[in-house]
C-alpha cells in the first residue's frame, strides 16, 4: 500500500500526516502556524524525517486560502492575497516538491475535505455535492460531475450575497468586503458580535439559532439551485450545534417552497443536509486523498 504524506494548513495551526486513509494513519504532527519559512519548514523538516521511515509517493496540501490551485500557473501553490499578515503571495506546493522530489497535491482546505468525504465519507457513490465549512469564515469545497470544482480561481461560496432578515438587530452584516454576505451574516465571528457574546457560550434557545438558521438556509437553497448538489455536508465549529441542522433543512425546505422537484429534498432532507462523516479529520484525510489523486495522476 503506497504511503502519502498530507498537510492541513489551517490559519492558526498545521496538521501533518503520513498515512493512506482514515484507518491507516502512521504518524501525526501538529503546530502553530507562524512565520511563512518557519511553518512551512517544519512540514519539509518532517516529511523529511517521515521519507525515511515510509517512503511517500506523493504529498497533498489542503490550504486556507485565498490559493493557487491552476497547475498551468506561475504562482501554482501559492496562497495569494490573503489578509492573514505575512502570508501575501506566499509559495508553498512547490518548496514540498523541491525538497521531497514527489507529486503534490495542492488544493483548498474545503476542496480537500469534499474529497475526503467523497472518498471515505459522507459523499461516497455520489459525482456532484458541495462541503461547507461554518467556522471563523464560511467557505465551500465542491465536486461537480466527478472533479474537484476550480473555475476562475476557487468557489468563494461564503461570499454569495444574502438580504437581510427582518428579524436581524444588526442587517449590514459583518463581512469587510461585502457586508451581508453569507460569511458576514452567518459566520461564528459574526454570531459574536451580532448578540455580543461567543457563538458557543449562546443557550440552545437563544434567538441567535433561529437567525442563524434561516441565513445558512438562504445560502444552501442559493447553492442548490446553481449547482444541484447531491448532498450538502456542513462542518466547522458553528455546526457542533447540531440542533441547527432541522431548523435549516425546514428553512431550506420552506425557501425553495417545492420548485426544486427532487425526493432527496421534498422526502429525505434528513439524508440531504447533514454533518461530515469523517468529523474533524476531514481536513487532514483531505490532505491524503489530494496527495493519493496527486500520485494517481502523475
Ligand atoms: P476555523 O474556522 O478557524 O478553522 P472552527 O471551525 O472551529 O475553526 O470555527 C471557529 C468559530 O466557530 C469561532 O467563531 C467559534 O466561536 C465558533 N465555534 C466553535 N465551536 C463552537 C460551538 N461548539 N458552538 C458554536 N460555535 C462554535
Ligand atoms: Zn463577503
Amino acid at each position: 500500500m503506497p504511503v502519502y504524506g498530507g498537510i492541513e494548513a489551517g490559519g492558526t495551526k498545521f496538521v501533518c500526516a503520513v498515512g493512506s486513509a482514515p484507518d491507516d494513519l502512521h504518524d501525526e504532527i501538529r503546530f502553530p502556524t507562524t512565520t511563512p519559512a518557519e511553518t512551512i519548514g517544519r512540514a519539509v523538516a518532517y516529511f523529511e524525517a517521515q521519507a525515511k521511515k515510509y517512503p511517500l509517493a506523493a504529498i497533498g496540501i489542503a490550504s486556507f486560502g485565498p490559493v493557487d490551485p491552476d497547475p498551468a500557473s506561475a504562482t501554482w501553490g501559492h496562497i495569494t492575497a490573503t489578509p492573514k499578515p505575512g502570508w501575501n503571495n506566499i509559495e508553498f506546493a512547490p518548496v514540498l516538491r523541491r525538497a521531497l522530489d514527489v507529486p503534490v497535491g495542492f488544493d483548498t482546505d474545503v476542496n480537500g475535505a469534499a474529497l475526503a468525504e467523497y472518498r471515505w465519507g459522507a459523499a461516497r457513490g455520489l459525482d456532484t455535492f458541495i462541503y461547507l465549512t461554518i467556522g471563523t469564515g464560511i467557505g465551500g469545497g465542491a465536486m461537480v460531475n466527478g472533479a474537484l470544482l476550480h473555475g476562475l480561481i476557487h468557489p468563494e461560496m461564503g461570499h454569495i450575497l444574502l438580504p437581510p432578515h427582518p428579524d436581524d438587530p444588526y442587517p449590514a452584516g459583518f463581512c469587510p468586503f461585502h457586508g451581508n454576505c453569507m460569511e458576514g451574516m452567518a459566520n461564528g465571528p459574526a454570531i459574536e458580535k451580532r448578540w455580543g457574546q461567543k457563538a458557543e457560550t449562546l443557550p440552545a434557545d437563544h434567538p441567535a439559532w433561529a437567525l442563524e438558521a434561516h441565513y445558512l438556509a438562504a445560502g444552501l437553497a442559493n447553492l442548490i439551485c446553481v449547482l444541484s448538489p447531491q448532498r450538502i455536508i456542513l462542518g466547522g465549529g458553528v455546526m457542533q450545534q447540531t440542533q441547527l441542522f432541522p431548523p435549516v433543512r425546514t428553512r431550506v425546505t420552506e425557501l425553495l417552497n417545492g420548485y426544486v422537484q427532487s425526493p432527496q429534498i421534498l422526502q429525505a432532507i434528513e439524508n440531504y443536509i447533514i454533518p461530515p462523516a469523517l468529523g474533524n479529520r476531514a481536513g487532514v484525510l483531505g490532505a491524503i486523498a489530494l496527495a493519493e489523486q496527486a500520485a494517481s495522476s502523475a
